[in-house]
């Protein structure tokens, strides 16, 4: 039995794990250059800046565990920030004891390790699918994946997607059509997902000319233009020679913002960081991405997306367990499980 995976973010990665260690054997799928996701950093010099998340918590014991194995295999150390809030123009110390942790040497250290040695197709994006309930004489029954040059991989006797609700609704309805035996299943899947579920998110790191007089490392900023602010060089591991700071605008400034110019984003993170800390800042050089799906949609519930088990098909993905790094790593074993119990 081969299974495909398609994303090779945090959940993909977990899935993948999870089935190789049983036995199976598995193929993963992701259109972007390197394995990772929204955990993704560039790098910057001799080091890395961190685009997409910042760090990650540890609250389940199966998770805690893995975090154990990383920390031990050295892909992963804890950030000991000190961390500030921003709130009613009042800048305050955020005391807390909550264990943070990154990526070592990049946020997408974990993933990598996760998914050594497995086969894993970049650069291929996923652009249809093709089930097939049963074998012809000519073509074998399972899952047909072709990327954008419409080169097909497969059959795949089961398969688990990790991407964005938005994005699987339009691969899902390349999957299928009507009169064929799945396609009520199919379609039954689709009317479940939520595409409000992942809100965009603006990021723009900063290189400043002069490091910033603060002993902040981080600011959760509770209202305004901006959400998080993060001292990049305050991680450990990501030692660089000039101060690099990353701005992550709330969800609703990105979304108004969307199609704005990386030149009006870093103008806008500028003054808000002079706003907060009350200081002039010069910087030198900057990097904006936009992350169209981002973090979760407090206002949106998502239903749990049952496992599908007449076409063997797995949803995982953050977005179905409330967001966060420690979500896609459990939503990706739970897929996995789900497809060893029908194997
Ligand atoms: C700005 C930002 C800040 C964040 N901050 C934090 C934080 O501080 N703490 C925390 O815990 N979490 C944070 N997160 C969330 C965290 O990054 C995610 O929860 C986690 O990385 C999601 O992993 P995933 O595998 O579910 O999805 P993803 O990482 O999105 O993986 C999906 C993969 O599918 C691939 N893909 C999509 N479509 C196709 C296709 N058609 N064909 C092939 N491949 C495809 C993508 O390239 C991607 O690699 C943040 C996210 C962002 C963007």
């Amino acid at each position: 039995m081969t299974v495909a995976v398609i994303g090779a973010g945090m959940a993909g990665a977990a899935a993948a794990n999870t089935l190789t260690m049983a036995g199976i054997q598995v193929e993963i799928f992701d259109k972007g250059r390197a394995p990772g996701g929204r955990m993704s950093s560039k790098r910057s010099g001799q080091s890395y800046l961190d685009l997409g998340a910042q760090y990650f918590t540890a609250r389940s014991a199966a998770f805690v565990q893995q975090v154990e194995q990383w920390l031990a295999a050295g892909v992963v150390r804890r950030w000991p920030a000190d961390c500030y809030q921003y709130q009613s123009g009042r800048l305050s110390e955020s005391v807390d004891d909550t264990w943070r942790y990154i990526g070592c040497p990049a946020m997408q250290a974990p993933v990598k390790a996760l998914l050594d040695k497995k086969p894993v197709h970049l650069d291929c994006r996923i652009s249809r699918l093709r089930y097939l309930q049963e074998s012809s004489l000519t073509e074998a029954a399972g899952w047909y994946l072709f990327d954008q040059h419409n080169t097909s991989f497969g059959p795949y006797q089961a398969l688990i997607t990790t991407l964005p609700p938005v994005q699987l609704q339009t691969l899902l309805a390349t999957g299928s059509h009507p009169g064929e035996p799945a396609y009520g299943d199919i379609y039954g899947l689709i009317s479940q997902l939520q595409p409000q579920v992942l809100l965009p998110c603006w990021a723009v790191n900063m290189q400043l000319a002069a490091p910033l007089q603060t002993r902040a490392d981080a600011v959760f900023v509770k209202d305004g233009n901006i959400s998080w602010l993060a001292r990049q060089n305050s991680k450990p591991g990501r030692a660089n020679s000039s101060d690099n700071w990353l701005v992550h605008f709330s969800p609703q400034c990105s979304a108004l913002h969307l199609q704005a110019e990386p030149v009006q984003l870093t103008a806008l993170a500028k003054a808000e960081m002079e706003l907060i800390f009350q200081q002039t800042i010069s910087v030198s050089s900057a990097l904006t991405h936009r992350w169209l799906y981002a973090q979760i949609n407090p206002a949106v519930t998502q239903v749990k997306v049952d496992y599908n088990q007449g076409m063997k098909l797995a949803v995982a993905g953050d977005w179905l367990l409330g967001g966060r790094v420690e979500n896609a790593w459990l939503s990706g074993v739970t897929a996995a499980k789900e497809v060893l119990a029908d194997v």
